[in-house]
């Protein structure tokens, strides 16, 4: 859902995107501004005037939104976790953080000052509303709505549910108290999906009340948080078993080499069919040229198999995404997730001295898993 993106700029080293989806936000609030609330709180106001305060409160409130998230990611650099990027979608902001706070006191920083930007830009616009008084009719509606936004920002983002900002606090508290992290996680994650639920069934009443946009939104940000709570907890428990753990202790070391010049069909009868291997690095003399795997063989039609070769198919070394021996087993993961392959060389040095096949992350992880381990 967030691959999607155009980026908007970068920020402390850190890339800041839209996705898609934000757009249907920024137009339903400019839209509800301009038809809804300013025409009722103001009505002798123009369209015109309505339109233009209604598209300048969006944009700050973007900006509110994208403060919010900043911070967080501010803080989190500050304690040494490296920070991607952050994306805007629908229901607000997600950074993309390279790994999980190290200590829960880290993860109490971090999730406070999202909240903590927006109360504070809250109170920032409650006082131009306040001082401006009825100097500028047209500033004080703006200012007044995105102190009430921002303020709604931060009770919301405080409700105790992992993954929202109150469930990392409440995570953060159990970690504390438990030194476990996965089950402080489990138990925020499982108030998580109870707070989606939750938002599932009042969006539901909503709708039966007749307030139908309202309720659909309600019950989406509910069945979004539930499914975000569940995927949050998966990946802590699968970074918790893939900690500590390198591409050395999985990787197949016996993978056979073939030439370049070999055709696919004597590749497929005597390395695939009977022994039932899967890739095979290409080698030229000492030189390593790349790797052929049975997706490269997939693309070639049948009937041409005993004409193509191996170098006409393989993937070439310069394209190829390998991984060094000691390599975190959570990084060759996320290698295969980002450039959708089934497996991944390890190299050591210019040699290609192992493969590590999604099979074998996946049965690590499962056995593991299933060990309680
Ligand atoms: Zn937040």
């Amino acid at each position: 859902m967030l691959k999607g993106g155009i980026p908007i700029g970068k920020v402390f080293g850190i890339s800041l995107r839209l996705n898609y989806s934000w757009f249907i936000v920024f137009a339903l609030v400019t839209w509800a501004l301009t038809t809804n609330y300013f025409p009722v709180t103001f009505p002798d106001w123009s369209l015109t005037t309505s339109l233009v305060a209604g598209i300048v409160t969006s944009l700050l409130f973007f900006l509110s939104v994208l403060a919010h998230e900043l911070m967080h990611s501010v803080v989190a650099q500050a304690l040494g976790i490296r920070v991607h990027s952050i994306t805007l979608f629908i229901f607000g902001g997600v950074s993309q953080m390279t790994q999980e706070p190290k200590q829960p006191k880290d993860e109490l920083r971090i999730a406070l000052a999202g909240p903590l930007t927006s109360l504070v830009l809250g109170g920032v616009f409650w006082s131009i509303w306040l001082w401006l008084g009825h100097a500028s009719e047209f500033l004080t509606a703006i200012a007044y709505w995105l102190g009430l936004i921002n303020i709604f920002l931060a009770g919301f983002n405080l409700i105790p549910g992992f993954p929202l900002d109150g469930g990392r606090v409440l995570r953060s508290i159990l970690w504390l108290q438990s030194h476990n992290l996965r089950r402080a996680t489990r138990i925020a994650s499982n108030i998580g999906r109870g707070v989606g639920y939750l938002f599932i069934v009042g969006g539901i009443f909503l709708i039966f009340r007749g307030l139908w946009l309202n309720g659909l939104w309600l019950a989406l940000i509910g069945w979004f948080l539930e499914n975000a709570a569940v995927g949050s907890y998966r990946q802590v428990a699968l970074q918790e078993i893939l900690q500590g753990h390198v591409a050395r202790e999985i990787m197949t070391r016996d993978c056979p080499v073939v030439s370049p010049d070999l055709t696919i069909e004597q590749l497929v009868n005597q390395l695939i069919l009977t022994h039932g291997l899967r890739c095979f690095p290409v080698v030229a003399g000492e030189r390593v040229l790349g790797m052929v795997t049975l997706n490269n063989i997939k693309t070639v039609p049948r009937d041409v198999w005993s004409i193509q070769t191996v170098k006409d198919v393989m993937t070439p070394l310069n394209s190829l995404k390998s991984v060094s021996l000691n390599e975190e087993l959570s990084t060759v993961l996320r290698i295969m997730a980002e450039e959708d392959v089934n497996q991944v060389p390890v190299v050591d040095g210019s040699n290609i001295v192992g493969m590590i096949a999604r099979d074998n992350l996946l049965s690590f992880i499962s056995v593991r898993g299933e060990l309680g381990m």
